[in-house]
């Protein structure tokens, strides 16, 4: 699955969730989060984001946001 990042918090736009062909986007506290498990892993939402907050969860280092992506996700 794709996964939000920090850079997501305060940011305005909502590019990726118009492209997301499921719908997986959710809106956590301060930013969006994306749902691991309804997630197709197409990658389209990765180029349209202007603030380079979604990334691959294969990315290094990124365990924390992960979880945090998962657990706001799965509230709703
Ligand atoms: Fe949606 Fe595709 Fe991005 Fe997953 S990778 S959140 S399915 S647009």
């Amino acid at each position: 699955a794709y996964v939000v990042l920090e850079n997501c918090i305060k940011c305005k736009y909502m590019d990726c969730v118009e492209v997301c062909p499921v719908d997986c986007f959710y809106e956590g506290e301060n930013m969006l989060v994306i749902h691991p498990d309804e997630c197709i892993d197409c990658g389209v939402c990765e180029p349209e984001c202007p603030a380079e907050a979604i990334k691959p969860d294969t990315e290094q280092g990124i365990e924390q946001w992960i979880q945090l992506n998962a657990e706001m996700a799965q509230s709703w």
